[in-house]
Formats: structure tokens, C-alpha cells, sequence
């Protein structure tokens, strides 16, 4: 297995592989890029067939987070880490309290936080081994779905403005897929405003509440990509954007909370080219991270406040105006404009550090 030569290994600063006997914790962690600030990013748990699986995981996912604070306009680099192991029967204090110690052992190059399969608790368990952890329930932000949620509704805003000149959201059709935390936190915000929804779920009880709750249309959840919508938010599942069903959409916008919503990066043209909006997952859905960012131990000293996090939520809005227009300027996608956009901000910050 190469590491300098991985296809994803994309510069990173460094990649530490973990190894505990006694817990039998197995770990990657990787720092992407520290230009911007120490690298934050989250931990994620998962059975995966091989080592190299995990390091291509954990390197994509850590380059991601460079690019996802550079937009976010956070003080921090790049940065994630990956547990070998099935996330329902093979996690124990000792596996986390050894994570703890690894991370602790890099003195704060790298804060971690919670990903899929971690849970609160589990960073919690960390703690007691590192101060270098964001997320956590004590003097922490908690859960980060209704910031996710709310940035994810500035994000629609923008793109609805952009691409449809509508000033608010009265009467703008939305398919939103997935009820979960933010998707169901989605809903409230877009009922509110006065969006007309179409929603699905796996789960009926929940497309049942959505009905009562905010007078939701109900679609099923392998038909609600095809609905004719305004906007299509997918808040559930990634890769919804693929080879079959970039044909088959009939939205004018995506725009959703979900992650790696391009099964390609080459769909972002292909969705150009249908001349449907894209709304670049990881800009689009950076409220979660952003509202992190403004707990006490990552500001330093400031106390955490909701209605200053919020704010900076708020500011996704502006960011994706600005990346659309880029894109219509250069006449690219807007998945590639957010992306040069990133770098031009953590190279040129890189370039301050060094000077
Ligand atoms: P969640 O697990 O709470 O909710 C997901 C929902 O999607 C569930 O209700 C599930 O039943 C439903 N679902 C699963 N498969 C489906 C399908 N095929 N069709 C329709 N519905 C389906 O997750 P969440 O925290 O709400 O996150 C949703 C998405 O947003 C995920 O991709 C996640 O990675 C991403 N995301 C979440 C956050 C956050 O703050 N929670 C931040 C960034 C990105």
C-alpha cells in the first residue's frame, strides 16, 4: 500500500497511522493542511474491508475539510480520522481512551469531533484524554442538525434568487429526501417561509408527520428525485447524482445537506449542462462545522453564543452567490468554481504563514 503516491494523498501534511495492543484500536488520522489553523474534522467509525479502503476514506474526507473551512471562512485546516471497526459491536472505552491519546500525542495539530458511527459520548470518552476535541455536549454547541439545517435553507434561498430571480420562497416547490435531523429541521425552516413540500422517507410514520405537520406531499423515496420541483434537497443518502439519474431530474436546483451528492465529480458539468444549479455539498452544508467553530474551546476565550454562530451560518447564502457568479463568469461548474475559490484562500493564507 503507497501512501505518498495514493492517488487521494494530495499533499497531505502528515498521516499517522494508530496502534493500540491492549484495545485493539487500529487508526489512521490525517492532516490535510494546517495553513488556515490546526485541522479540524470529525471521526469516523466503520468496518471497512481493508487498510486501504480506510486511508483512501480518511485522506478524501480530510482534504474535504480543508476545502469545506476555507469557504466556511473558519480559522482551521484539514483534518479527519478513521476507526477500523464495526461501530455497533466493537466499540469500548479503552479503543476511545486510546484515540484520545493519539490525538493528544499531535499537541493540537489535529481537533476531533464527531462523524459516522462516533457519537457524542464517544468524543466525550476522548476527552478525557485530550482537550483537543470540539462537539461535545459539556460547554459545547450540541447538536449540530438545526445549524446544518439553517444553513442548508440560506443556501436554498440564494440559489432560488440566483437562479429563478424569486426574492423569498412563497409558493417554491421543494423535494426534500430524507427526514432525519436536518432534514425534518429543513422542513420547519422552508413551512415557514412558505415553500409548497414534497418529502420522503424510508421511514412512513415520519412522511405522516411531515403531512400533518407541514401540510407535506408525499413522494416515495426512489421517485422523489424524479418530481417536477423547483429544488430537489437531498438530505439523506450521497451519490443521489449519478449516471441514472442526472436524466431523469426535472428540478431546476440542487440543493441539499447531504454529502457527496455527485457520484463524480464529472456530474457536477453534466448537471451544468442540463442547466440545473448546483449548490456544492460541502458549502451547502457547513453549518454543523461553522456553529463548532464558535465554541469556547476552539474560539479560545469567547463563550459560545447561538446568535453570533448563526450569523456566520447565515453567510453560506453569500458565499454560494459569489460561487455561482464565478461560475457563470468562467462559464464552469459551480462544483469546480467553489472548489478554486477553497484554494485560492488556503493557498494564499498557506503563502501569509510562510512569509
Ligand atoms: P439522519 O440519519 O438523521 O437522517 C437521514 C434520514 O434519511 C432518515 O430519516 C432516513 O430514514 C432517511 N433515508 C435513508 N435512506 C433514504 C432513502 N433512500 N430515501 C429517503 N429517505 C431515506 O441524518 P442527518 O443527520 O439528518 O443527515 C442527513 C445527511 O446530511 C447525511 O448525508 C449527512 O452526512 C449530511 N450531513 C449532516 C450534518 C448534520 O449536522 N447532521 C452535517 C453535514 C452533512
Amino acid at each position: 500500500m503507497s501512501v505518498f503516491s495514493h492517488d487521494a494523498f494530495d499533499g497531505h501534511e502528515q498521516v499517522v497511522f494508530c496502534r493500540d495492543a491492549e484495545s485493539g484500536l487500529k487508526a489512521i488520522i490525517a492532516i490535510h493542511n494546517t495553513s488556515r489553523g490546526t485541522s479540524l474534522g470529525g471521526c469516523r467509525m466503520w468496518p471497512y474491508a481493508n487498510e486501504e479502503e480506510a486511508l483512501t476514506d480518511v485522506l478524501r474526507l480530510s482534504r474535504g475539510m480543508t476545502y469545506k473551512s476555507a469557504l466556511a471562512d473558519l480559522p482551521f485546516g484539514g483534518g479527519k480520522s478513521v476507526i477500523i471497526g464495526n461501530p455497533q459491536t466493537e466499540k469500548t472505552p479503552a479503543l476511545f481512551h486510546a484515540m484520545g491519546r493519539f490525538v493528544e500525542s499531535l499537541s493540537g495539530r489535529y481537533v476531533v469531533a464527531e462523524d459516522v458511527g462516533i457519537s457524542v459520548p464517544d468524543v466525550e470518552t476522548m476527552s478525557k484524554e485530550t482537550r483537543h476535541v470540539a462537539g461535545i455536549t459539556a460547554g459545547g454547541s450540541g447538536d449540530p442538525s438545526p445549524a446544518t439545517a439553517f444553513g442548508v435553507f440560506e443556501g436554498i434561498k440564494a440559489a432560488v434568487a440566483f437562479k429563478l430571480g424569486a426574492p423569498d420562497l412563497k409558493g417554491i416547490r421543494v423535494a426534500v429526501q430524507g427526514l432525519g435531523h436536518v432534514g425534518w429541521e429543513l422542513c420547519r425552516l422552508l413551512h415557514e417561509a412558505g415553500a409548497q413540500l414534497i418529502v420522503a422517507d424510508l421511514n412512513r410514520q415520519q412522511t405522516q408527520r411531515a403531512v400533518e405537520w407541514f401540510d407535506a406531499q408525499v413522494s416515495a423515496p426512489d421517485a422523489i428525485i424524479r418530481e417536477a420541483v423547483s429544488v430537489y434537497a437531498p438530505c439523506a443518502l450521497g451519490a443521489t447524482i449519478n449516471d441514472a439519474s442526472i436524466g431523469e431530474l426535472r428540478c431546476a436546483i440542487v440543493a441539499g445537506s447531504a454529502n457527496n451528492q455527485l457520484a463524480e465529480e464529472r456530474h457536477g458539468a453534466l448537471l451544468r449542462d442540463r442547466g440545473i444549479l448546483y449548490a456544492p455539498d460541502y458549502v451547502i452544508n457547513a453549518g454543523g462545522v461553522i456553529n463548532i467553530s464558535h465554541e469556547k474551546r476552539l474560539t479560545g476565550d469567547k463563550p459560545y453564543v447561538k446568535a453570533t454562530a448563526f450569523a456566520h451560518v447565515a453567510r453560506i447564502g453569500n458565499t454560494l452567490t459569489e460561487i455561482f457568479e464565478i461560475a457563470e463568469r468562467k462559464g464552469i461548474s459551480s462544483a469546480q468554481a467553489a472548489d478554486s475559490l477553497a484554494e485560492q484562500r488556503f493557498k494564499r493564507a498557506g503563502h501569509r504563514k510562510a512569509a
